[in-house]
């Protein structure tokens, strides 16, 4: 018997397809698109606009298939961690964090991270693999279920309103399985995230970051941790492949492809005595000149993980930064941490190796 097909990450063109094969007019497939990602409904049986006839052939030929819930946090602020998992048992963690009516989820694009940054608990863990299209999706089909915003809510009511891809992985190391996902997430007859509330952030995949203008059309957000090369090297090995540089120009780009969202935000771990002196924010305003980047920067705390080697800059020295970069006219809001009591902040996300299933 051939293995039942996975309708969750098809593109709206392989869907169609798929219904044109089973004998159907297309407005099916539009109809099947908005059950599944209008109103969330996850079996056949439910769809009643749909013919019996139309229903028993899904059913023989197709899935679809959410991740696992393996566990659920949610922290004193609210914050949401699910810990997920695929068919194949390897798992990722989401998050989602909650405003007072709005909120974004966090979504993770691999299981590990080939990148390695020295600072993120995440990397410390291997790539093991990265996430399907439909698999990204279903992450956020599963926060959509736990907050029961089926079918889509109009954007001004809805709470998981933005989505940060941000999680677990390197989304430009997975450019295909990523951009298929955020448009589906995007699409307008189906979940309907509009693509001025997602935000891709990258490590700094230069070769790959003005695709985000030119083929997704979503925000941009750049790890960049650093004011120079020899800092940058240090506490991210990335940056001896694509230097500062060469991700300036990467982000030149962006900003020239982007028909809106010009502004690039930087994320800026603060690092106590590595990354958090007067000098650094002088060199990051410098760094911004030169290249003449639109640029806002988020300055994190660090929230420190078991068995890292990294402590949190001063809340003294975090200010003093921020008020440098303000007064040379960047927004650098200090951000709130959030979820760390359930290890759900940014750069705390791991999920627990799965050993291979035994041979039976
Ligand atoms: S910060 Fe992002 S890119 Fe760097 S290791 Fe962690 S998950 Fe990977």
């Amino acid at each position: 018997m051939s293995e039942k097909i996975e309708l969750l990450g098809l593109s709206k063109e392989e869907f169609a397809a798929e219904v044109a094969k089973l004998g159907e007019k297309p407005f099916r497939a539009k109809q099947l698109w908005q059950w599944i990602y209008n109103r969330g409904v996850g079996n056949f049986e439910e769809m009643s606009n749909l013919s019996k006839d139309f229903r028993a052939k899904l059913a023989a030929g197709y899935t679809i298939t959410r991740p696992k819930i393996v566990t659920e946090q949610i922290s004193k602020d609210k914050t949401h961690k699910w810990l997920l998992e695929f068919a194949d048992g390897q798992r990722v963690e989401m998050v989602y964090i909650p405003e007072t009516d709005r909120g974004a989820v966090c979504i993770s694009t691999q299981v590990g991270c080939a990148v390695g940054c020295t600072f993120c608990h995440t990397g410390s863990q291997k790539l093991t693999r990265n996430l399907t299209a439909g698999e990204i999706v279903g992450q956020f089909m599963v926060a959509r279920d736990a907050y029961h915003e089926w079918p889509s809510p109009s954007d001004e009511t809805r709470y998981l309103s933005n989505i940060v891809v941000m999680g677990m992985g390197e989304p430009l190391h997975n450019v295909d399985n990523v951009f298929k996902a955020l448009k589906i997430i995007s699409d307008g007859d189906g979940i309907a995230i509009s693509k001025r509330r997602i935000t891709l952030s990258s490590s700094g995949i230069a070769p790959k970051i003005p695709l985000v203008a030119s083929e997704l059309g979503v925000r941009l957000a750049i790890s960049l941790h650093a004011p120079n090369d020899e800092i940058r090297s240090r506490i991210m090995p990335i940056n001896r492949k694509y230097g500062i540089d060469e991700l300036m120009k990467a982000c030149q780009e962006f900003q020239k492809q982007a028909s809106w969202g010009k502004y690039i935000t930087f994320e800026y771990l603060m690092l106590k005595d590595i990354n958090d002196s007067l000098d650094c924010a002088n060199q990051l305003i410098k760094l911004m000149k030169k290249y003449k980047i639109l640029a806002k920067f988020n300055l994190i705390p660090f929230n420190p993980w078991p068995g890292c080697s990294y402590e949190p800059s001063p809340k003294n020295k975090v200010t003093a930064f921020s008020v440098a970069l303000e007064k040379s006219g960047y927004s650098a809001p200090v951000r709130v941490a959030r979820g760390q009591d359930i290890l759900a902040a940014c750069g705390q996300l791991k999920s627990q190796k799965i050993a291979p299933k035994a041979q039976d």
